[in-house]
């Protein structure tokens, strides 16, 4: 059996190394390093892929919440409502720009943010939601963009682990993650679904005024050269990153596609398991998991439900397979983001996930030894 691996750059790269390396030789030929052609096509295959008017490339996932956040004129003291359950990144940049981070506990199935818990906090001083689309699925964005509307927030989508997940609307329409709210950040971080060989992130809107306001920000506030009209950034998508992320983009509904292949085999093997819960697809998306579009399984995250998750870590880790706690700590009790106005009793079940979830290798290159390998030494342990 091959070596178990988290995520397999390696084996993805034998297939577009060709691609890949004659881009990144060509960029080295033309010194073209920042801002060169690749960064302008991606921009354009990316919005064609997605369907969005606007992307605009920047450094990393967390600047394009920032910028986002930036865009959209949040002020110093204005309330962004986001989830408990999520990487800090969400949140850092929230506190960074000195907005007022809300954190509010989500749905034991899907992981994405509570409904009923976003409405209740909402006063206001409330500007902004931000659902996360947690381990590639996303949150309930037609509830939530008529919450907005009805409370005249913004919605700024955090779609680093659903990128080219599909959302599907009541009735039955449906459109990419990243492209329903106002505005949409992504990360290209090597690991992400779409990911680069270094750091890349981008954001994206349909609102052409808010486009050009972005496009300022992450060039310095500059709109014309040397005029700072706005208080900017520097947070630029270089162009090797650009070259290889435009040799992935052809692939990622393959990519996608292998990932929800890997996940149904998972679900099947742990089908008859009494203490582990398989991920769920929400309600809104009926389709079949062969064909659903609905979740790119950025991770495939279990609950362990008889209190062996951390016994089953050590289990695994003597089996030399590799897995990730995601997240171990709920983010109202991390140290930087402390506030007396959380109380725990409004966070049960998160309080409860960082003690059941254990997420497992998902790649595009596991393969059915793997697979299978990793499923028994999940379910001898927790089932024994
Ligand atoms: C990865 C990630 C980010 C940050 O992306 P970077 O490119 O690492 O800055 C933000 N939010 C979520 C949910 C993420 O998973």
């Amino acid at each position: 059996m091959k070596k178990i691996q988290m995520v397999d750059l390696g084996g993805q790269y034998e297939g577009i190394k060709e691609q890949v390396n004659d881009a990144i030789s060509e960029i080295l030929e033309t010194s073209a390093f920042i801002n060169g052609p690749q960064v302008h096509s991606f921009s354009r295959e990316l919005e064609s892929y997605l369907g969005v008017k606007h992307v605009i490339p920047c450094a990393n996932g967390t600047d394009a919440l920032q910028i986002a956040m930036m865009g959209l004129g949040l002020k110093p003291g204005d309330e962004v409502i986001t989830a408990d359950f999520t990487f800090a990144a969400t949140v850092e940049v929230i506190a960074l720009l000195q907005l007022t981070p809300v954190l509010v506990d989500v749905y034991p199935d899907s992981f994405n943010i509570d409904l009923e818990a976003l409405e209740k906090a909402i006063t206001p001083k409330t500007k902004a939601i931000v659902p996360v689309h947690l381990f590639g699925q996303c949150a309930n964005m037609g509830a939530i963009m008529r919450l907005a509307n009805k409370h005249n927030l913004f919605v700024i989508e955090d779609n680093a682990q659903a990128i080219g997940a599909d959302y599907i609307f009541e009735d039955g329409s449906s459109q990419k993650a990243g492209t329903i709210g106002h505005v949409g950040a992504t990360s290209f971080f090597p690991s992400k679904n779409l990911g680069a060989y270094g750091d890349g992130g981008a954001i994206f809107t349909n609102d052409d005024k808010l486009a050009h306001t972005l496009r300022g920000i992450v060039n310095h506030g500059m709109y014309e050269r040397y005029h700072h009209d706005v208080v900017g950034v520097n947070s630029r998508l270089d162009s090797i990153q650009a070259a290889v992320l435009r040799a992935k983009l052809p692939l990622l509904n393959e990519y996608c596609d292998r990932r929800r292949a890997t996940a149904a085999k998972y679900n099947l093997a742990f089908e008859n398991s009494e203490h582990i819960i398989v991920p769920a697809i929400t309600s809104s998306c009926n389709c079949d998991l062969q064909l659903c579009k609905c979740h790119v399984f950025h991770q495939y995250t279990l609950k362990i439900t008889n209190g062996k998750r951390d016994g089953l870590v050590q289990h695994l880790t003597e089996k030399g397979i590799p897995f990730g706690i995601y997240y171990p700590i709920p983010l109202h009790q991390q140290k930087a983001y402390l506030d007396d106005r959380y109380k725990e009793e409004d966070f049960k079940v998160t309080n409860k996930l960082v003690k059941e979830v254990i997420s497992l290798p998902m790649h595009t290159e596991l393969d059915d030894e793997q697979i299978a390998f990793i499923a028994k030494s999940v379910i001898e342990y927790v089932e024994a």
